[in-house]
């Protein structure tokens, strides 16, 4: 399995799926923690319990801001969020546009039951209703993806991942002190 998830390190990952469906669990399995940004753990970072809604604006103003960083450092960015609204996938697209990365949306699809059934195993269950309501926005980002500007789109089901939108080959970008290299030298002298 892991040797389908190779992700240039300029793909913005962003994940896509109501709660339980495995977003969290699939992101710690491929990539390393300081590379997965969760709206989780970004209010429990501003206000000590990852279930906060309350603080969820602060929340995801230090995720972007940490996304900013990471990516001004060339880093990997892997954003756990639920991502359900096209205006939440639309602000994550520009950012990562904004640092020449390219967006990319991993779908988990998973049937509405196992959703719930998995919630009776976590420590911080989401209500049924509110994963319900996930569920129908999620029915619509499934078709919605397609004409949202993002260069790779992948579907997870049972376990697997598969291609929707291959995401091209393209080197990896270049690092600030090789761009400079690369910028045109004055000519030596005069004409
Ligand atoms: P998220 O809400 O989308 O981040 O989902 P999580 O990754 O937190 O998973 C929710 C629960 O489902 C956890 O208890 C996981 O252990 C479990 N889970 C995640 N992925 C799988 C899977 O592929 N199969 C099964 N059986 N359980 C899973
Ligand atoms: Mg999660």
């Amino acid at each position: 399995m892991s040797e389908q998830v190779r992700f240039p390190k300029d793909a913005f990952l962003i994940l896509v799926g109501p709660s339980g469906s495995g977003k969290t669990t699939f992101a710690h399995k491929h990539f390393r923690r300081t590379e997965v940004l969760s709206s989780d753990f970004c209010r429990a970072l501003v206000s000590d319990d990852a279930g906060n809604q309350a603080v969820s604006g602060a929340a995801f103003e230090l995720l972007y801001f940490i996304a900013a960083k990471r990516m001004r450092y060339r880093r990997r960015v892997v954003v756990d969020t639920t991502a359900l609204r096209r205006s939440a996938r639309n602000t994550l697209i520009k950012l990562a546009r904004e640092y020449g990365y390219r967006p990319v949306a991993i779908l988990f699809n998973v049937p509405l039951e196992e959703c719930l059934r998995r919630q009776r195993y976590r420590r911080r269950a989401v209500p049924e209703e509110v994963v319900r309501r996930q569920y129908e926005q999620f029915q619509f980002a499934l078709a919605e993806v397609y004409e949202e500007d993002f260069e790779g789109i992948y579907l997870y089901e049972d376990g697997e991942l598969y291609t929707e939108r291959p995401l091209p080959e393209r080197p990896a970008p270049l690092s600030e002190e090789e761009t400079e290299n690369e910028k045109p030298q004055p000519a030596a002298g005069g004409p």
